[in-house]
């Protein structure tokens, strides 16, 4: 498995820090599972968060704080690797944990066009759900308010911009309206946070059937 898309150093740092809402850290947490790159950033973020605590007061909090902080980091020895977590299934261990099973214990919604979902129980700053999407079919057209990570668990989706597959995280934002399209050949599976409500375009209309199919 090759990942190609990562988390940015931002979101990795505020997950060191404790500063992420839980359906973000969920996510965070189960890509670093998968990920080596991003396992050894986070151990090496882990090994400097005690010293930045302690400087915390000399540091001025403005916009050069992180650019500051990130300097900081990267001058120091690349911390040592820890074994990821073995999980048999499709999802890694901490979303294995957090669900108490594999797919099979999944209570999922059907959200028409033959999408699915299931929203996870976490505290109410954010969301997050799980998404099935049948092989060669589009979540409907969609915009952001905030911010949107979506990690592929299984199969392959695709929008305007790249293509992700099991362990690629797609890290969306206002800016972004796209149509992510499950690649054929296997049904995507995602693990989906969001900050804010997903404005759906033409929602009804276009939940009634799948848009196109490739
Ligand atoms: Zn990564
Ligand atoms: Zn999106």
């Amino acid at each position: 498995m090759t990942i190609r898309h990562h988390l940015s150093d931002q979101l990795l740092m505020a997950y060191a820090a404790g500063q992420l809402p839980e359906a973000f850290n969920l996510v965070v947490a189960t890509h670093v599972s998968l990920c080596d790159e991003c396992r050894a950033q986070l151990a090496s973020f882990d090994a400097v968060g005690g010293a930045l605590l302690e400087d915390a007061d000399e540091i001025a909090m403005g916009e050069d704080a992180l650019a500051e902080a990130l300097t900081r980091i990267q001058g120091l020895p690349q911390a040592t690797r820890s074994e990821p977590l073995k999980s048999a299934g499709v999802f890694p261990a901490p979303l294995a944990d957090y669900v108490g099973g594999d797919l099979a214990s999944v209570r999922w919604r059907r959200v028409g066009g033959g999408v699915k979902q299931a929203i996870l129980p976490t505290g109410p700053d954010a969301t997050v759900r799980l998404l099935f999407i049948p092989a060669g079919t589009a979540v409907p057209d969609h915009g952001h308010r905030g911010t949107e990570l979506t990690l592929v668990l299984q199969g392959a989706f695709a929008d305007q911009n790249d293509r992700f597959s099991r362990g690629d995280v797609e890290i969306a934002d206002e800016d972004l309206e796209h149509t992510p399209v499950a690649l054929a050949g296997e049904d995507c599976i995602c693990l989906a946070a969001t900050d804010a409500p997903l404005r759906f375009r033409g929602l009804l209309p276009r939940l009634a059937q799948p848009l196109f199919r490739i």
